[in-house]
């Protein structure tokens, strides 16, 4: 089978060259990611695979069934760039990678957390001018004397839960989806009660109508002082002048972030920090915030299993089969 990969990078290359030989079908790889522009380069292929933060609009759909062509598989979790309607009346089928690596963002959150802890920034930038005292941070707590509140606990928050009851901590689930096995490392409780609790506050959920924003100046108004806030999700779930001012404040002992509402106009790029948003350069400014560039992810693993997923998934559904990841909805 002949695949056109749309959007190659070149940290993906071995991973597919090593894939084609493993299973024989040929790939063939473009820089850009897919658009009206260059789909035409689809036609004589078998499949079609990409991953981008561009939108796919419709006539794309219509070009791909016209030569012959039944799917797409996105290298990623988020699928929003699609039209779905326009992609299933052209009966393009749709696939995903849901899951490539959740160790890989609990692992990043958890390299946060101590980094928050420990005072690391703090430590680091008195050292930048000479400051070798131990005064840039005071006497810190250890693990095992947190409460952790996971908000989220689907495949990410569920690994991030396993590792930190394996220090010692004591963790808080909130989830609308009970389930039972994790019981043997968390505790599930409501939001209100894991606020009242917890020194520790992670969220692992996706942007939805519900958690959009749910970290609002009420939800701070609830929170311990001294508090940890950590957000490798999505941006959006978090008001940003309410997380500021809790920063300033000390209700908030730190936080650290890997995604932010708008992140699209500078992650993932070179960006003055005059260009960023007036916000985010405050926010940077401060010595108890981490932000870093949505690179909670970026393992070995993550990027390995993201090519040959998709892969996988492409050459099922060109073949009529199914799969797990397919979009259905
Ligand atoms: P998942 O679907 O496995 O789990 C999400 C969980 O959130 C589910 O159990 C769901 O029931 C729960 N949830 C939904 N609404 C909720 C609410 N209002 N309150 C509490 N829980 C709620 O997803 P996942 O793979 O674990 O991913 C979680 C998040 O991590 C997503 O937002 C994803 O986009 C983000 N993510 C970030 C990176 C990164 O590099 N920073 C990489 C991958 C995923």
């Amino acid at each position: 089978m002949k695949i056109l990969m749309y959007n190659s990078v070149d940290k993906e290359v071995s991973y597919v060259k090593a894939w084609a030989a493993k299973t024989g079908h040929e790939v063939v790889t473009v820089f850009e990611p897919l658009s009206v522009d260059n789909v035409d380069k689809a036609q004589g292929f078998d499949a079609v695979t990409t991953q981008q933060t561009t939108d796919v609009p419709a006539p794309i759909y219509q070009k791909l069934a016209s030569y012959g062509i039944k799917q797409i598989a996105l290298r990623q979790v988020g699928y929003d760039v699609f039209d779905l309607p326009a992609a299933f009346s052209n009966h393009i089928r749709l696939s995903n990678v849901a899951a490539y690596s959740p160790r890989a963002i609990a692992e990043y959150t958890l390299t946060q957390l101590f980094n928050i802890l420990r005072n690391n920034k703090k430590f680091d930038r008195a050292m930048a001018t000479g400051d070798y005292t131990w005064a840039a941070g005071g006497q810190v707590r250890e693990i095992y004397q947190l409460t952790v509140a996971v908000i989220g606990v689907g495949r990410i928050g569920t690994a991030f839960a396993q590792m930190l009851h394996a220090l010692g901590a004591k963790v808080l689930a909130v989830d609308p989806i009970y389930h039972a096995q994790n019981e043997a490392f968390v505790e599930y409780t409501t939001l209100d009660d894991a606020l009242s609790r917890a020194n520790v506050i992670s969220f692992h959920t996706p942007l939805n109508a519900e958690t959009q924003g749910l970290a609002d100046q009420d939800f701070f108004a609830k929170v311990q002082p001294e508090t940890i806030m950590l957000n490798m999700a999505r941006g959006g779930i978090v008001d940003m002048d309410a997380l500021e001012s809790a920063l300033l404040s000390g209700q908030l002992y730190g936080a650290a972030f890997d995604v932010t509402p708008n992140e699209n106009e500078f992650m993932d790029q070179k960006q003055a920090v005059a260009e960023l948003p007036e916000n985010i350069q405050r926010l940077i400014q401060l010595d108890n915030f981490y932000l870093s560039p949505h690179i909670a992810f970026y393992t070995n693993t993550a990027i390995k299993n993201m090519v040959e997923i998709a892969l996988d998934d492409a050459v099922i559904m060109a073949n009529g089969g199914h799969t797990e990841n397919e979009i259905l909805r």
